[in-house]
């Protein structure tokens, strides 16, 4: 079988790993610290925060925005439902936004006109959670506008976006954004195994959203409540969690991420070549906008009407092709349903999600795999 999605692990991610267990510190050594530092120093961020996966870093990175009961958060309809979900463990309304059919990233028109009806129906939401789908970047520089316009905070769900560029600029520097979030989880582009990565530019919030994903305990002497207690106190100040990464994980991720232009390059490689071969089918290609490079996690497709996905899906894994699906709209799921979403509500989102198809696209993939992919799905549509 020919996975979706695959990690690239070498020799060297192997001993960044072992010499961890040989050291003194399996946790809260120097490998968290230069993981974080070095994804800083590639996104060109102030500051980042290491933590469990991206999902423990949206649910903290809307702690650390003040995001609580009575406050909105939106995402967009096409993600993996952590965009959401954050926003509800902390107690706040989730909506959608609709996205932008060719990219399936929100999409900045219906953001637009979504905000003047919340403007006038007092029902404006705290923080926005643009998902940039494939790698693909948002069009941040309008929901950037738009969010200054209705002082609305902004968190990039770049889960799928490290490595990119949008404008000349690393997703990840939050020019357009307070926070951007990545994930680090096998099929993403580079990985700590379970790992995510905030950043930011600010201070204050870089501050907070260590405190939270750490119990919400301090030891910085100079923000104690009783900075004479002794050297063995710590101080809880706020409700927090342990979501920390561990040395472990960021080994990993200190190895892997001297590797990311390498496997980027692959990546584009391979989407250029998928493209010749696409030539003269009959489908459509998710292509990011023109002012970005895209990291390439996901290579979709959009299938014409007249072809049965199910139909293309079965047969393609039959043939031993694991294609997959990115994503089912999360308004549609059950839970989302019985908190009063249904169908029709973001048209866009559910048409795109009729019609995608994702394929296999990762480092290791060759071309011979790709000839056989390519083949297989030219008998199908
Ligand atoms: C993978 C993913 C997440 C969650 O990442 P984890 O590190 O697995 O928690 C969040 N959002 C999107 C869009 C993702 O693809």
């Amino acid at each position: 079988m020919i996975p979706y999605g695959h990690q690239n692990i070498n020799q060297d991610d192997i001993d960044s790993v072992v010499n961890v267990l040989k050291s003194d510190y399996l946790t809260q050594g120097p490998q968290v610290p230069l993981f974080e530092s070095s994804i800083a120093t590639l996104t060109q961020a102030r500051f980042a925060v290491a933590s469990s996966s991206a999902s423990a870093m949206l649910h903290v990175a809307c702690l650390a925005l003040g995001v609580s009961k009575g406050d909105r958060v939106w995402t967009s309809s096409i993600t993996f439902v952590s965009s959401a979900n954050c926003a509800l463990h902390c107690g706040a309304e989730i909506d959608f936004v609709d996205v932008d059919i060719s990219t399936a990233n929100m999409c900045p028109k219906a953001l637009e006109l979504k905000l003047q009806l919340a403007e006038q129906g007092g029902t404006l939401p705290k923080v926005i959670i643009p998902v940039h789908m494939a790698g693909h970047s948002c069009n941040m520089e309008a929901i950037g506008r738009l969010a200054r316009q209705y002082n609305i905070k902004v968190i990039e769900d770049a889960a799928h976006g490290i490595g990119g560029y949008y404008q000349g600029r690393a997703i990840g520097c939050c020019q357009y954004s307070d926070i951007t979030v990545f994930s680090f989880h096998p099929v993403k582009i580079i990985t700590t195994a379970e790992g995510g990565v905030a950043t930011t530019n600010d201070a204050e919030l870089a501050k907070r959203m260590r405190l939270f994903s750490s119990h919400g305990i301090t030891k910085e002497i100079e923000q104690l409540v009783r900075p004479d207690e002794g050297d063995w106190y710590y101080e809880q100040q706020h409700l927090g969690l342990n979501y920390r990464m561990t040395d472990l994980h960021a080994a990993l991720g200190n190895s892997q991420v001297h590797r990311i232009g390498d496997f980027i390059e692959r990546r584009h490689q391979l989407v250029a070549r998928y493209q010749q071969l696409f030539v003269a089918m009959n489908l459509k290609v998710v292509t990011p906008l023109s002012d970005s490079v895209s990291a390439y996690h996901l290579l979709i497709i959009q299938l014409p009407d007249c072809v049965d996905r199910k139909f293309v899906f079965n047969r393609m894994r039959e043939m031993g092709v694991c294609v997959h699906v990115h994503y089912f709209p999360v308004h549609l799921q059950p839970y989302f349903m019985d908190l009063g979403f249904k169908a029709g509500d973001f048209p866009n989102a559910e048409h795109y999600y009729q019609h995608c198809l994702t394929l296999p696209l990762f480092p290791d993939l060759t071309f011979e795999q790709q000839d056989e992919i390519v083949t297989s799905l030219k008998g199908l549509v």
